[in-house]
């Protein structure tokens, strides 16, 4: 039998607010604190102690049901999820229940994956709710206690729950990818998952199909929930091996029953955690602390500070200046690099002129997006430097995307010229000059070295008499490394053709 996975997730948004959601302790990451010192009466549960929602942490949390497209509420209120564990100090979670800040959105994506079905996917918002975290609790290696840092309990998130709209472990991944990048540029959370900014629980079933791949039933399926997956890779590898797990299962007539599994990192396997609780477990009542919030007001505002997506960026990137799918996708997801990226566009623009700059378009924007994505960011990633930090200004990248263009530089001494312009700060035309990396050679010069190539390689020379057009990419070769680049390719085969004859 065939199956198709039917996949949903939920994603829980650390947002970047100086406090936590109902009270003033810091909103800091693990480790960036010694434990135990960003706490209050309120954060851990002391009697009498009175939650206060944080404005600042609605803001966001409206930007982002702004970003999803989400339908806002005119009302919202909070909840208490009453659950017990230690990392729990009040014995409940302050939570949303029935009147979230945020229902139902939507969330376009591209599936980069050669292999993939569908390229472009929409996935649909079930709900975004308001919550504080829980503490984080330090179990001893070799099992004997566990202590407590309640540091981040009361820290903001942003749960986001999406339909069961996936249907490969790739889109997942995609989804997750596109956004972090929404969260980021929109300034609601820095959403690392190593930091455990953004963590996804992801819930799978099966569904079996008929030979012409229609659903053979109505109903779905009991679905399996993994939790805590922490990195993109392990949502992806934890939802092929449910995949295949649940597969196996069907196929020897013993299904899956609902159950909330973790994933073994090590081991590559999920394991059984515990039976699912529903919603009545957790006893939800309206939270008496807190009053119900009017949204109309600061929903309407956050609507006109929404800035531009990422996929509105992605797409005008390639429609104003011809920059592939890839690099515009590149630039959007790496910080900074969209902003420099313009500046040099505009740059080139005078350097070359704007009528000529429009005639060129594409193959100008490929050349740039080149040596931006590749080269430049290579090099960067080698330094530990970021965009920011880089002294190349956008004027004289431009300059030197000029100097290739019209091919006063081969791309090796183009990549010599790069590192210089990145250590050096100066101007390219400067630095080509006093490193003298132009192909400026002599005619002359140039011929007594491919008459020497010519001479000493007799096999070569034949494999070109016989027909081997392609031998001549050997001679520019030779003729590179003899003259450390400074050869321009099209006159070595122009030289190579005339005097072998
Ligand atoms: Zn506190
Ligand atoms: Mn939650």
């Amino acid at each position: 039998m065939k199956y198709a996975p039917i996949i949903g997730l939920e994603i829980h948004v650390q947002l970047k607010t100086k406090s936590k959601l109902f009270c003033s302790c810091a909103n800091i990451n693990e480790g960036d604190a010694e434990a135990n010192t960003a706490i209050c009466p309120v954060c851990t549960g002391q009697p009498g102690a009175l939650p206060a929602l944080n404005a600042h942490a609605l803001e966001l949390a409206m930007l982002a049901g702004h970003a999803m497209k989400c339908a806002i509420p005119d009302t919202a209120k909070f909840d208490r999820k009453n659950y017990f564990y230690p990392d729990l100090p009040k014995g409940y979670q302050i939570s949303q229940f029935d009147l979230p800040v945020c229902g139902k959105g939507q969330l376009d994506i591209t599936v980069d994956d050669e292999n993939a079905s569908r390229k472009e996917v929409r996935i649909g918002i079930t709900r975004a709710h308001l919550e504080e975290d829980a503490a984080k609790n330090q179990h001893a290696p070799d099992g004997s206690s566990t202590l407590v840092d309640y540091n981040r309990g009361g820290t903001p998130l942003l749960e986001i729950v999406t339909e069961p709209d996936f249907r490969s472990p790739a889109e997942a991944k995609a989804f997750l990818q596109e956004l972090r990048s929404i969260m980021r540029s929109i300034g609601v959370s820095d959403a690392d998952m190593e930091k455990g900014q953004m963590r996804c629980d992801a819930n799978i079933s099966l569904m079996p199909l008929n030979d012409d791949g229609t659903p053979a039933q109505i109903e779905l399926n009991p679905k399996v929930e993994v939790k805590n997956l922490n990195s993109f890779k392990a949502v992806e590898r934890a939802l092929a091996y449910e995949i295949e797990r649940q597969t196996d299962l069907y196929d020897t007539n013993t299904p899956p029953l609902q159950s909330t599994r973790g994933w073994d990192e090590n081991r590559g396997v999920t394991t059984d955690q515990r039976s699912k609780e529903g919603s009545a477990d957790y006893r939800y009542f309206p939270e008496p602390d807190l009053p119900p919030v009017n949204l109309k007001e600061i929903r309407d505002m956050m609507r006109s500070k929404l800035p531009e997506l990422p996929g509105s960026t992605r797409r005008r990137l390639q429609e104003e200046y011809g920059f592939s799918e890839a690099n515009a996708a590149f630039l959007v997801a790496n910080e900074g690099w969209t902003g420099y990226a313009e500046h040099v566009m505009s740059e080139l623009a005078e350097w070359i002129g704007s009528d000529k700059a429009e005639d060129q378009k594409a193959s100008l924007a490929k050349l740039t997006g080149g040596w931006l994505t590749s080269k430049l960011a290579g090099f960067l990633t080698e330094m530990n430097r970021t965009i920011r930090e880089v002294n190349v200004t956008p004027e004289n990248f431009a300059e030197f995307i000029k100097i290739l263009h019209q091919g006063e530089i081969n791309s090796a001494n183009g990549q010599k010229l790069l590192r210089l312009m990145i250590e050096h700060g100066a101007d390219p035309s400067h630095l080509m000059e006093e490193h003298n990396l132009g192909q400026n050679m002599d005619e002359n010069e140039l011929r007594v070295v491919v008459e020497r190539l010519i001479a000493e390689n007799p096999a070569q020379v034949e494999q070109y008499k016989s027909g081997n057009e392609k031998i001549l990419m050997w001679f520019v070769g030779g003729a590179m490394k003899a003259t450390e680049g400074k050869a321009n390719p099209e006159a070595v085969k122009e030289l190579a053709k005339k005097i072998i004859g």
